[in-house]
């Protein structure tokens, strides 16, 4: 056989099509060429593939080879194609000769796997995805040691992992077959719904590990602050978007975080969304945090590209690794103007196109949006202890740094004052824990999906008066507050919205004058500067 065919998959966004490598050996003058990938990784692949070949006691065959990975227009980036390419090279040549017992077809197993100069595996980026494509076609894996745990997550055909070459030929002639992986005894659906309702550990510095070891983040370590714990819940009910105001240190950080551990427990097929946007990111995928509900909080002199993907690989950003969970934006006027502007369509749409030279892709970034930021430049608006000195139009200008579109898109925008000492030693009384919330969060949300199959933060405009029309008492102020507040036509929609998960969290069918109050306290920044 001169012809050698391996199967590959290659990585665009999050889809993972099938590429061919196809190795021919011909007669004439020694060459070694690969079509089908940019030049670079070419050059550093075939040095590789040769070092590795050489270093494991294989002849570099002479004369014409050549390597096509097919199809030829797919963009791929490199590494993961060293294993196909030197096996393909080693059936070609004769060196290997598979044994029809593993070898079933050409495509029936797919190789994956950088190599070492010295023919070891190294782990390899992306194989959640790969591994979920091929377990749609039957195909089984071969991959690096180091990436087994990562191409198990998704897979559901045979995984074998090797961290040499020289073991994946063993396996390939029949000599030595590699025992398929066991699968993660962890990766349970009851793993999934605690962890869902737990929360994601975050070590952005934000907060030290708490005593113990333990990861969860209960909205009942957070002292006083009842209004804004309570806007926490209703976001996490109807999907809203918060703004929280406040002075540095008021615990605007603390409560954001304690958001994703209110959502609902993810799906098993989310969980697999969320791990594969990981498994093709910068960060790559982390095993531990399987089955989390994201939460990411970008500093603000992130780029445009960092948030929402992109640069030179086409990779996911911010906004797409906190799909499902949550996006917080600590200090949102410190954030470029542009920088925010980038996150409207991706807000609306939930999704996010990412363009790299000539080739676009998308990626998911259905996000609930958390936001913080001080009431005023110096911070001490409205502090009892400090002197703010800032004039109304420094405060005015200070807060439209925020771009008006963004600050429309944001349901709910609350005070989060900072707590006295007093009520500190006072605030006996925590409210609820995160474990009593998560299950009024699940009812109300049960309760959107049976009505209209979606949140009510949703909800489209033309639906909105259908399905969150309050009684009469709750219609009159409404309108009265809409007069004394001035509230504009599309704060009302807000409201009304609002409305609608506040009655849907206390499970009531019908929205009161009391829902449509609470609803209209949750609009701060409409009442402008004070
Ligand atoms: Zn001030």
């Amino acid at each position: 056989m001169s012809l050698a065919r391996i199967a590959c998959r290659a990585q665009i966004g999050l889809d993972a099509p099938l590429v061919q490598v196809e190795v021919n050996l011909g007669s004439g003058l020694p060459m070694f060429c690969i079509v089908g990938l940019p030049e670079i990784v070419v050059k550093e692949s075939k040095e590789r593939v040769r070092a590795a070949l050489l270093n494991s006691h294989f002849a570099f065959p002479a004369g014409r080879i050549t390597v096509n990975l097919a199809p030829a227009d797919l963009p791929k980036e490199g590494g993961r194609f060293d294993l196909p390419i030197a096996l393909g090279i080693l059936i070609a040549s004769q060196q290997v000769k598979p044994c029809a017992q593993v070898w079933a077809g050409d495509a029936a197993t797919e190789f994956y796997g950088e190599l070492g100069l010295g023919g070891e595996l190294r782990p390899t980026r992306g194989l959640l995805l790969a591994a979920a494509h091929a377990s749609r076609h039957g195909h089984e894996l071969i991959v690096p040691r180091a990436s087994a745990h990562e191409a198990l997550v998704a897979a559901r055909t045979t995984v074998r992992a090797a961290d040499h070459l020289l073991e994946v030929c063993a396996h390939v002639e029949g000599k030595e077959p590699l025992v398929p992986v066991a699968p993660l005894p962890a990766i349970t659906s009851a793993l999934l719904s605690e962890r869902g309702v737990q929360g994601r550990c975050v070590s952005n510095g934000h907060e030290p590990p708490r005593a113990g070891g333990g990861t969860a983040l209960d909205l009942c370590d957070v002292r006083g602050q009842l209004h804004a714990k309570r806007a926490l819940v209703i976001a996490a009910a109807g999907e809203h978007s918060l703004l929280m105001v406040g002075p540095p240190g008021s615990g605007k950080s603390m409560l954001a975080q304690r958001l994703a551990g209110l959502l609902p427990p993810l799906t098993e097929p989310e969980a697999l969304e969320v791990a594969s946007i990981a498994s093709v990111s910068a960060c790559g995928f982390n095993a531990s945090e399987f089955g989390q509900r994201p939460f990411r909080s970008p500093h603000h002199s992130a780029s445009a590209p960092a948030l929402v993907g992109g640069g030179c690989r086409a990779r996911p950003g911010e906004i797409s690794l906190a799909h499902r969970g949550v996006l917080f934006l600590d200090e949102l006027p410190e954030f470029k103007k542009y920088v925010l502007e980038a996150l409207r369509e991706p807000l609306e749409a939930g999704v996010v196109s990412v363009s790299r030279a000539a080739l676009q892709t998308q990626y998911p970034a259905a996000f609930q949006l958390i936001a913080a930021m001080n009431p005023c430049p110096c911070g001490r608006q409205g502090d009892p202890g400090g002197n703010c000195s800032c004039t109304p139009a420094e405060v005015q200008r200070y807060r439209s740094r925020i771009s008006g579109p963004l600050l429309d898109r944001m349901d709910m925008h609350v005070e989060v004052p900072r707590v006295e000492v007093d009520e500190f030693n006072e605030a006996m009384d925590r409210g609820e824990s995160s474990a009593t919330a998560a299950a009024r969060v699940v009812r109300a949300r049960d309760i959107q999906l049976a009505r209209q199959g979606a949140c009510n933060a949703r909800l489209a405009d033309a639906h909105i008066d259908r399905v969150c029309a309050p009684d009469k008492e709750g219609r009159r102020i409404l309108e009265l507050s809409m007069k004394r507040l001035g509230f504009t036509a599309r704060a009302r929609q807000r409201i009304l919205k609002l409305a609608r998960t506040i009655a849907d969290l206390g499970g009531e069918e019908s929205i009161t004058a009391r829902h449509v109050s609470e609803a209209v306290t949750l609009r701060y920044l409409d009442r402008g500067p004070r």
